[in-house]
């Protein structure tokens, strides 16, 4: 059924606030925007944009940094009126997550589930990001060394499109063969798609579709960047709050000593990981600041020691009993590593408070 009462815009005055991005491109133009709420308005848009061959962008918060969101020429979809949380689901089994639709920004899910005293481990550093955009582009954060991409933590995802077609994508489920040939069965058509044949980098990266042998169709849509089709509900993998955390801005006097610290401390954490001891050294977050970082900084914190030639941003997730000890091998090593000790800047923060 067509929706006549869809809010949609030819108005320069509605239609430039999505003409632009974090990025400060410029040079972005479209005749229309649509704001559909449900997921029939985003049929009826990309219906009606495949009959006139008319291009879609869709926008999330606009808070990207390479320009994906903004327009050149056709309708611009936002995707903001689509909704956001709709479902906590605790489990005594430990399989913990949300559905949601994707406009929600990653401030306002993490407070939603840290009530339930849950956590979405991908912590992209901008919080007014939607989740739908996120998921867009597999955006990652500070944490993502212990917890890995967006990619990781998302069990299902809904998407409609330029067909009309929804897809309902559970991670496991319609799996490509090994030929990279994968069969998928759309709400109005079935697709039998043969994947790109590329070696895809290590690591987070945007550098085309994600393609490996044996992979979910989920993944393909992953960072494909608003390229694919709408996302419209999406499934996310959530884990319980740690009890506390344990941070630091540690400084050096050398370079060499922060590479040898962050090295010491990336492989101690990769090897402590599985062990399942709650004292031993693991972090979730490890960043680097050369000196001209620092020397930026300087500007506007006077605290920045003047003889710190680099620092190193680290974060550990604490147990309240043990936290004495987690906390004694991390001043053990900052010894270590020549770390200007009294200079430096410690943090412990728990569910109850921050000292
Ligand atoms: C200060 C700052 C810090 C940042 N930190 C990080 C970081 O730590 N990690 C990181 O990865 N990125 C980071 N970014 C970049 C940006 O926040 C992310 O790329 C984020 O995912 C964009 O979200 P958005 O809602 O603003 O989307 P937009 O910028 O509006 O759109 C981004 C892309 O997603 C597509 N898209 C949006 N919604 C949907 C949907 N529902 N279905 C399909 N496609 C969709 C758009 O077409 C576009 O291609 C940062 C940006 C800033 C300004």
């Amino acid at each position: 059924m067509v929706n006549s009462n869809m809010l949609r815009s030819h108005d320069p005055n509605v239609i430039n606030p999505y003409l632009k991005d974090a990025s400060n491109l410029s040079g972005g133009y479209a005749d229309e925007v649509v704001f559909p709420e449900n997921e029939d308005d985003v049929i009826q848009i990309l219906d009606e944009a495949c009959r006139t061959r008319t291009p879609v962008t869709i926008a999330g918060n606009g808070t990207g940094l390479v320009g994906a969101r903004i327009p050149l020429g056709g309708i611009i979809l936002s995707t903001e009126k689509l909704g956001g949380l709709k479902e906590i689901h605790l489990s005594s089994t430990g399989h913990n997550y949300a559905v949601t639709g994707p406009a929600i920004t990653h401030k306002e899910l993490q407070k939603a589930v840290s009530l339930k005293g849950l956590l979405y481990p991908p912590d992209p550093t901008e919080q007014n990001a939607f989740i739908g955009a996120s998921v867009a582009t597999n955006a990652s954060g500070a944490r993502t060394f212990k917890y890995g991409s967006t990619r990781n933590w998302i069990r299902r995802l809904k998407v409609i499109l330029s067909t009309g077609d929804i897809l309902d994508l559970r991670r496991g489920e319609f799996v490509a063969n090994k030929k990279g040939h994968i069969a998928l069965k759309g709400s109005r058509n079935t697709f039998e798609l043969n994947l790109p044949q590329y070696p895809i980098p290590e690591g987070k990266h945007s550098c085309g579709y994600y393609v490996t042998p044996g992979m979910s169709a989920i993944d393909l849509f992953i960072g494909s960047e608003g390229t694919l089709g709408v996302f419209t509900e999406i499934e996310v993998e959530l884990i319980h709050k740690p009890e506390g955390y344990f941070s630091g801005i540690v400084f050096f006097g050398r370079e060499e000593d922060a590479w040898r610290f962050a090295d010491f401390i990336k492989n101690e954490s990769l090897k402590n990981r599985t062990s399942n001891i709650n004292d031993t050294i693991d972090a979730c977050v490890i960043e680097y600041f050369d000196c001209n970082s620092l020397k930026l900084l300087s500007s506007i914190n006077q605290q920045i020691p003047k003889n710190a030639m680099s620092a190193i941003f680290f974060e550990q997730e604490i147990h309240i009993k043990t936290k004495k000890k987690t906390t004694d091998k991390w001043f053990q090593i900052c010894r270590k590593f020549d770390v200007l000790l009294n200079k430096s800047w410690f943090c412990e923060s728990s569910n109850e408070n921050t000292e």
